[in-house]
């Protein structure tokens, strides 16, 4: 076991994902985010070090995502390969189901028609102006059926 995978904890103030908390990396970690490690002779970040570790070389044309967002992370659960493109769909999704757990689709229909100030939208049901403008250029639910 490469030391680096074992200067983690367990960091139970983050939300279950996959049914574990992230495990997190308490060494070095660089403005950006991702913990960094020398790893076979090279600095890495910490997760694609930990996926190599695990699973073998990481294929040419694909990223070590994290189902967590959670940059330091490295739960093996939490880690997948994906595309660049895989790991802006996962994002979006999340962020529309973060949005989802806000507001019925009744809400988004009355708000996307609503012709009153963003700002008395926002306040009247708890959100903030800059959603109510995504919500009526359609970016977070572009795709739904309302
Ligand atoms: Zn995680």
């Amino acid at each position: 076991m490469k030391k680096f995978l074992t200067r983690v904890f367990r960091d139970t103030s983050t939300p279950k994902v996959k049914g574990v908390h992230c495990l997190v990396f308490t060494g070095a970690v660089i403005p950006t985010g991702y913990g960094h490690v020398r790893y076979e002779g090279e600095v890495w970040r910490v997760h694609r070090a930990a996926w190599t570790e695990r699973h073998g070389p990481i294929p040419v044309g694909l990223n070590v995502c994290h189902h967590c967002d959670n940059r330091p992370c490295i739960e093996d659960r939490h880690l997948y390969l994906g595309t660049t493109q895989d790991n802006v769909d996962d994002r979006q999704r999340r962020g529309r189901q973060r949005y989802r757990a806000k507001l019925t689709d009744a809400q988004v229909r009355e708000i996307m028609a609503s012709t009153e100030r963003q700002v008395d939208t926002a306040a009247r049901y708890g959100i903030t102006q800059g959603h109510v403008s995504n919500l009526k250029h359609g970016r977070m639910r572009a795709t739904r059926n309302l």
